[in-house]
């Protein structure tokens, strides 16, 4: 049996001293100020013991990483609705490609780049206002990491999106176009802008992924049915991290979704809940160090989903 703690405290050691950080983003203004050497983990284990290590208490912007939770609420508010305007296929293509709409009629692929996810609010918008959809989000992740308040949006964050978005402007007006826009665009990008400024820490993350782990429970609660999060599962390890998804489920194995702000949720089914956070990301724009220190936690603990269980 691994000795998880001591694995997540040595991995935080080792990324301290890598020196090929990956670039910090810095198309979305207050990103770019956030230092290259943070590294923080968490893991969260299916008997609610936590281990963390580093920076997994200090906040950070986890942008697309809520495109998971959008997706979860939307199939909660909707059901299997959903499939008939995005779809279940990696892009292949940059979290903000425009290209494929053309073709396939302004259908994103996933739910998980920024058209998909665009789209996903667009739903959520068919029976909230911005406000409210904002607010349930909030709730909602509060909720999932068993956090009373601490967890907040980073208005400067979502301020800044507005100002320089202009593609994720351009897909969803194109989107729109197609009609498979339905709600005012100002109104569907406000509130995709709010979601993906949610700042949340490794620990808290680690925690609000835990029904993912759990089969759509968590303490007893059902958040989701098993099925769909046997499926949202199955999204992240296929489009979880943009035009990179296929070499994260080669070295990685765990179905995992990342964001621009250098974090990534991955889920170990059964057995654990991990959040990893460094803000310099790799040419499709995930978390380089958060990927290498995922890597080398799959190594030593074989929780990789493709390693062979016995029983
Ligand atoms: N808010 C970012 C955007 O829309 C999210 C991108 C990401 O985290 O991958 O560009």
């Amino acid at each position: 049996m691994a000795d998880v703690g001591r694995i997540v405290a040595d991995i935080a050691g080792e990324m301290r001293g890598e020196e090929h950080r990956g670039k910090v983003a810095s198309y979305i203004p207050p990103l770019a100020c956030v230092p290259a050497d943070k590294f923080g983990l968490a893991v969260v284990m299916a008997d609610g013991s936590v281990h963390t290590a580093g920076d997994a208490d200090q906040t950070f912007s986890i942008q697309s990483i809520s495109k998971v939770f959008a997706l979860t609420l939307a199939l909660g508010a909707v059901g299997d609705q959903l499939w008939k305007r995005v779809g279940r296929e990696p892009s292949g293509s940059a979290f903000n490609s425009i290209v494929q709409l053309e073709t396939e009629h302004g259908i994103p692929r996933n739910p998980f780049i920024n058209a998909g996810a665009i789209v996903v609010c667009d739903l959520l918008l068919g029976r909230l206002q911005p406000r409210e959809a904002i607010g349930q989000m909030l709730r909602f992740v509060r909720e999932l990491a068993g956090d009373d308040d601490t967890i907040r949006i980073d208005e400067t964050v979502a301020q800044a999106e507005q100002d320089t978005g202009f593609r994720n402007m351009a897909l969803a007006n194109y989107m729109r176009a197609f009609g498979n826009i339905h709600s005012d665009v100002g109104m569907v990008l406000g509130t995709y802008f709010h979601f993906c400024a949610l700042a949340m820490s490794c620990r808290q993350l680690a925690m609000a992924g835990r029904y993912l782990m759990h089969g759509g429970r968590v303490e007893g609660h059902r958040v989701i049915t098993e099925s769909r999060a046997r499926r949202i599962n199955a999204l992240m390890m296929s489009c979880g991290h943009y035009d990179n998804s296929g070499d994260f489920a080669f070295r990685i194995g765990l179905p995992g979704k990342s964001g621009v702000g250098g974090g990534i949720l991955a889920v170990a089914p059964g057995i654990a809940s991990i959040a990893v956070w460094s803000p310099g990301l790799n040419e499709a724009g995930n978390s380089h160090l958060g990927q290498l220190a995922l890597e080398r936690l799959v190594q030593r603990t074989g929780w990789s989903v493709f390693e062979p269980r016995v029983g």
